[in-house]
């Protein structure tokens, strides 16, 4: 007998700084490499090449304060210190300085990275989705309307573990600015309400272990704070 269709798909949904209503998330789009020193620490080839995207699926974003569990498939498991950029309207073709009237606020975020299996994918020339797409990989802070934003992009991004300072950077030492991002994004997708864009990090990417606590401090912007939890066991019940 064919089961019957009962079940609920939560929408994932950000809070917003001021407001009662929350950002329901479409889709999770990240920036592969924009900061030359992370390049350099990557050991990854050009400097100039055009801006590149990778997804992540919109239930893997979790909200600050929440207990991220040690992912499977991994014993190396990074955080990257991220803007991350909201979408609010859509757009297709746009050009740098159009771009930016699309961006509804901005975040804190963290793109988890399970980089050995990272390494392995681009070693074997495949798609990077084990070493990216998991569960829980998108931790994302509250977001910030772009109008009170003002300082944001030529503030800083300091990410700490265990209070400690591990990646520090001005946003201003991104490659492709944000309208760039925006802007060579919306020539490959649509870009739609509700799209959140993560623009890359900078030197300093680590691992971490259950226990450690991240904190993602962006200029003007909340907090972002999570906690590793325990490894997460698939095994059947
Ligand atoms: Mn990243």
């Amino acid at each position: 007998m064919t089961p019957a269709l009962l079940w609920s798909i939560d929408q994932t949904a950000l809070p917003v700084v001021g407001r009662t209503e929350v950002f329901p998330v479409r889709r999770v789009y990240c920036v592969g490499r924009n900061y030359i020193d992370h390049i350099r620490e990557m050991r990854e080839g050009s400097e100039r090449d055009d801006p590149f995207f990778f997804q992540k699926p919109p239930d893997a974003v979790v909200a600050t304060g929440a207990t991220v569990p040690y992912p499977p498939q991994t014993d190396d498991l990074q955080f990257e210190g991220e803007l991350v950029a909201a979408i609010g309207t859509e757009g297709a073709d746009l050009s740098p300085r159009d771009a930016v009237a699309h961006v509804f606020g901005f975040a804190a975020g963290i793109d988890l990275t399970r980089r050995d299996r990272q390494r392995e994918c681009r070693e074997m020339a495949r798609p990077w989705e084990a070493g990216k797409s998991f569960d829980h990989s998108a931790p994302c802070g509250p977001i910030l309307p772009a109008d009170e934003a003002a300082g944001t992009l030529s503030g800083e991004l300091l990410l700490s573990v265990n209070d400690e300072p591990r990646q520090r950077t001005s946003l201003e030492l991104m490659i492709w600015d944000l309208p760039e991002i925006v802007s060579h994004l919306s020539r490959s997708y649509r870009i739609m309400p509700g799209d959140l864009i993560y623009t890359g990090t900078p030197a300093g990417v680590a691992a971490v272990h259950p226990g450690d606590r991240i904190r993602v401090d962006i200029t003007g912007l909340p907090v972002l704070t999570v906690t590793i939890g325990e490894r997460e066991t698939h095994a059947s019940q």
